[in-house]
């Protein structure tokens, strides 16, 4: 692995390109019970051995993670921390795999009863343009698994009780003798949980919990942009048997506002002013995220001219201050003029020595111009 020639993780585990995942499963637990560090004391090829086939399942299991290796090979794949860090059992984000495998080889000292951590969840929250700026609190529901009120959580009919798992005596767990190892596995009869429920409960067929929502406050901090996910720790799913509940992730993304618009905390806006106010100077009123201001349009202002307010802008979401208000003048072209008006242009034109005709004689000398 040093080296950074990695053997394919197919070779590895010694299966084809093909393989289905139960295939793919079934020959790591058969490699990772090989290699395994406890039948293998102070054996440092068999742990290096045992660390990459449980890499390359690792890799392997994960339908994604496949996908991406299929295609672009190990630089599919690396770089997202799952083979840095990893110190066969225990403290490595391969909890959830050996829980699944060695859960069931070697149930005695794995997690068997430990509980299991809910999921996390993300929730896509659109906020507008204001809020973001600004900052918002906002209610969102959030679906969960609710404790069955008519059976107490218990999934047995009410008036009735689950009652220990005949199979395995209330266990959850078979044990039985091959080779050196003590072999424990899930019982299949009552899936570990060591109770069966004879007569289940109709509200929740059995299962304890029913799907609830849950309304929680969601506080959008100011200065927000779309992209930005805020986390709420213990807010996602509900751990079960004593597991942590999961974290919920609110992913933001911002409305467009029909006159503003962003580039960091900057808000721009265009701004049309007439020709005349552009030529002879006004004052205007613009609009900003503070409401409407007054501005001065100096005499002479060309199109595409930026006025800045500064501080008018939106809060930076770290630090301090807020950013400024750009107004964009957009002189216009005055359209569908009366008569007078016109004549009061015509007379503008030829007062600046412009020759506003196209069909004048000027116009045909130009032409000439170009072509002689
Ligand atoms: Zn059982
Ligand atoms: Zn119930």
């Amino acid at each position: 692995m040093a080296n950074g020639e990695k053997q394919d993780y197919y070779e590895l585990l010694e299966v084809n390109k093909n393989a289905s995942e139960t295939e793919i499963k079934k020959a790591y637990r058969r490699l990772a019970i090989k290699y395994h560090p406890d039948k293998n004391p102070g054996d440092k090829s068999a742990e290096d051995k045992f660390k990459e086939v449980s890499e390359a399942y690792e890799v392997l299991s994960d339908a994604e993670k496949r996908a991406r290796y299929d295609q672009f090979g190990h630089a599919g794949v690396g770089g997202n921390g799952f083979n840095s860090g990893f110190n066969g059992f225990g403290n490595s984000p391969f909890g959830d795999i050996f829980g699944d495998i060695f859960g069931e080889v070697f149930g005695g000292r794995q997690k068997a009863s430990r509980g299991k951590r809910g999921d996390d969840l993300q929730y896509n929250l659109e906020v507008t343009f204001e809020e973001a700026a600004f900052g918002a609190e906002k209610k969102i529901d959030i679906p969960y698994a609710k404790r069955c009120e008519a059976c107490g959580g218990s999934g047995a009919k009410p008036g009735t009780q689950p009652k220990t798992c005949p199979t395995c005596q209330g266990a959850g767990q078979m044990r039985f003798q091959q080779g050196f190892f003590s072999v424990s596995k899930t019982c299949s009869h009552c899936n570990g949980e060591g109770r069966v429920v004879e007569h289940p409960c109709s509200s929740c067929r059995g299962a304890g919990t029913v799907r609830d929502k849950k309304t929680i406050s969601v506080k959008v901090p100011a200065g927000v942009e779309t992209g930005i996910r805020l986390k709420l720790t213990g807010e996602g799913g509900q751990g079960t048997k004593g597991g942590a509940n999961g974290d919920l992730y609110v992913a933001l993304s911002v409305r467009e506002h029909p006159i503003f618009r962003r580039e960091d905390n900057d808000v721009i806006c265009e701004i049309p002013i007439s020709f005349t106010q552009a030529a002879l100077g006004c004052e205007i009123e613009v609009p900003t995220l503070d409401g409407r201001v007054n501005m001065k349009i100096p005499e002479g202002t060309q199109s595409g001219a930026i006025f800045r307010m500064r501080g008018k802008g939106v809060p930076a979401l770290q630090g301090y201050g807020r950013g400024d208000h750009m107004v964009i003048a957009k002189v216009e072209t005055p359209t569908n003029l009366n008569k007078q008006q016109r004549e009061l242009l015509e007379e503008l034109a030829r007062i600046s020595g412009e020759d506003v005709n196209p069909m004048g004689k000027n116009f045909f000398s130009k032409v000439m111009d170009i072509f002689s």
